[in-house]
């Protein structure tokens, strides 16, 4: 995952560094580091375990005249070798003339290593990110130019791959590479950035270009060109210069919030009102959306909707398959793109499907991968929901839906989950109009889409009664959340929200399941939440499921739009649900107790709300 930036220009690229790694802290943050050349010439690099603010104090600390012109930086998210100072970000050769910071994973690091060592290069560090320096290196001292040793370097690499690159041989030059861990550049009139993640850059950059798949580039401000784009064998390539008025801007500030995840909580009444503006005409009960329109023939001849996800998305996805099926008489499968390969490719199904790749950062690796497979192989018709404008996943689609949940800065999903159900409900309908299948019960269905934000807005004011309960349930070790039918993704979601933050052992399943183990676990120290829509399928069934946990001295927690009376008096906490009259859309008026209920434990706990320990926002590596 990690982040990097990178700044050339007139100011002190340290400061500018420092402030690109914040805004990136969400990618990664168990140890920082950048490096510089500094006006005598020489390649510094500091570096540290811990937050990008630690690095910042340590870069005061040590050296408050630190200055240059050009920087990289990096904010690391481990994956070979532990975290450490050592295992940091940038890793140099061994006459200190190459750093590299990289984001990925590269596959064939040991072996790579084995020879460079053979060769005589020393190795210090534990990650396969130094192998990348030491080759530039041994092709330095091949006697090839920088240029070449780096394209023949980062030739030598698979895996993944997104690295830039400084060296006192070069002092006024930016070197980058990517191959599927995303890259951007942003230019202004006198500086050139670069960032994992474009809304990481300044106000003032009106201009981005991407970097795609196996390209490199060589950037300086001494150089006419500026911006020079090359593939691995050195050819140039062209490159489209993207207006950055076109995205969006990063709001920093928490407001009068303690934290990212509770403010993005309650932004959802107005991040659901955006995400349907425009989009809905409930007079005549008919979805508009523009970013399809491009792909309305091939719609209506796909004769399968994919829905191919991971994570929280994943169980966006399987909301959406679900209201697909059971709603809008539509052939809806689901699959998880953490699990995708050649072997679950079903040709034959997916020549004939519109697949929707679902992802918040659109940089998700898995999803990103499942694409590129199915693109290959098949004929499918790819489209995206995606949160961040401009994002890889954004570009590589034939066309989609923006899930306009605006930035989000807390590692756990929260805002964007409930505007991906969104985008799915009215993606599916819109699908559904162009097929000619009737949505069920459409009049209740498109007036109550209308209150929505309304109804999330009084629901969000049912959060002291959220947080007395999470008071109650700290001593718990585990949870297990379960749900029927439409609220069986909704149990995993909460499952899934509970364990990031709060780092309590929690599991999802179906209720439907629970005498074919989950039972088994009951007793008065394992929690069950129990999520249950009073129109659900087997309505009967989930309460007799709740007498018979409580029967065998369960502690219960049900999350319902049934009056309490409706359940056995021995239930342990009962948390109301707006009742609404569309079945449909009560997982978006669920979500938002859930991630309350996750929320005031993880707080309880002293946990680190926003940025909870191994995880990072968006997973750039598989
Ligand atoms: N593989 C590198 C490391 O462990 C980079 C990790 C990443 O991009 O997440 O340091």
């Amino acid at each position: 995952m990690c982040g990097i930036f990178a700044y050339t220009g007139r100011k002190n690229a340290v400061p500018k560094v420092l402030e690109g790694l914040e805004k990136l802290e969400y990618r990664g943050y168990d140890s920082a580091g950048l490096a510089l050349i500094d006006r005598k010439n020489r390649l510094k690099v500091i570096k540290t375990v811990g937050y990008v603010s630690q690095l910042s104090e340590e870069v005061f600390n040590r050296s408050r005249t630190l200055s240059g012109s050009i920087a990289i930086g990096h904010t690391r998210w481990a994956t070979h070798g532990k975290v450490s100072k050592i295992n940091a970000h940038p890793q140099v050769d061994c006459s200190k003339r190459v750093a590299v910071v990289h984001n990925g994973v590269i596959e064939n690091f040991e072996e790579l290593k084995k020879n460079l060592k053979n060769k005589g290069h020393r190795f210090i560090s534990q990650t396969d990110t130094e192998v990348i320096s030491h080759l530039i290196e041994e092709f330095l001292n091949e006697g090839y130019s920088f240029k070449t040793a780096f394209q023949k370097a980062l030739g030598s690499l698979v895996g993944a791959w997104a690295v830039a690159v400084l060296s006192p041989l070069t002092p006024e030059t930016l070197w980058l590479g990517r191959f599927s861990s995303p890259l951007a550049i942003g230019l202004t009139k006198e500086e050139i950035y670069v960032s994992s993640d474009s809304q990481a850059f300044p106000y003032n950059v009106k201009k981005v270009v991407f970097l795609e798949d196996g390209q490199l580039a060589r950037l300086s401000l001494q150089n006419r060109k500026r911006v020079e784009i090359f593939n691995l064998k050195g050819k140039p390539v062209n490159y489209q210069l993207i207006n950055k008025g076109l995205m969006e801007k990063v709001n920093l500030a928490k407001g009068e919030f303690p934290h990212f995840m509770l403010k993005e909580i309650f932004e959802q009444p107005l991040t659901v009102e955006r995400g349907l503006r425009g989009r809905v005409d409930y007079s005549n009960k008919k979805v508009v959306l523009g970013g399809l329109r491009s792909v309305e023939e091939k719609l209506k001849e796909k004769e399968f909707i994919g829905l191919m996800a991971c994570g929280t998305s994943l169980n966006a996805a399987l909301v959406g398959r679900l209201f697909g099926v059971g709603a809008l008489g539509l052939s809806v499968w689901s699959e998880n793109s953490s699990d995708y390969s050649q072997l679950n490719l079903d040709k034959k199904i997916l020549d004939r499907s519109a697949v929707f790749y679902i992802s918040q950062s659109g940089e998700t690796a898995d999803t990103l991968s499942s694409l590129k497979l199915v693109q290959k192989e098949t004929q499918a018709l790819n489209l995206g929901i995606v949160n961040v404008v401009g994002s890889s996943l954004a570009r590589r689609v034939e066309a989609g839906i923006y899930t306009r949940a605006g930035v989000e800065v807390g590692v756990a999903a929260t805002k964007s989950f409930t505007n991906q159900l969104l985008a799915l409900l009215l993606g599916l309908i819109y699908i559904g109009q162009l097929q000619g299948k009737q949505l069920v019960n459409q009049d209740k269905f498109f007036r109550e889409l209308q209150l929505l934000p309304a109804i999330i807005s009084k629901v969000l004011q049912e959060k002291e009664k959220i947080k007395a309960t999470a008071g109650k349930l700290v001593e718990v070790k585990n949870f297990m959340f379960l749900g029927r039918h439409l609220a069986y993704p909704l149990a995993l979601e909460g499952a899934l929200k509970l364990k990031e933050i709060s780092y309590r052992f929690s599991y999802g399943d179906s209720l439907g399941s629970l005498k074919h183990g989950p039972l088994a676990v009951i007793s008065p120290e394992n929690v069950v939440v129990a999520v249950i829509f009073s129109q659900e399928p087997e309505l009967k069934k989930s309460i007799s499921n709740i007498h018979e946990i409580v029967a065998r001295q369960g502690r219960v927690v049900v999350i319902s739009d049934l009056p309490m009376g409706e359940f056995p008096p021995a239930i342990e906490h009962f948390l109301p649900l707006s009742h609404l009259e569309s079945l449909w859309l009560m997982p978006l008026v669920t979500s938002p107790v859930l991630q309350l209920l996750a929320y005031y434990l993880a707080v309880f706990l002293g946990r680190e709300i926003d940025k909870p320990r191994y995880l990072a926002k968006s997973v750039t590596v598989i």
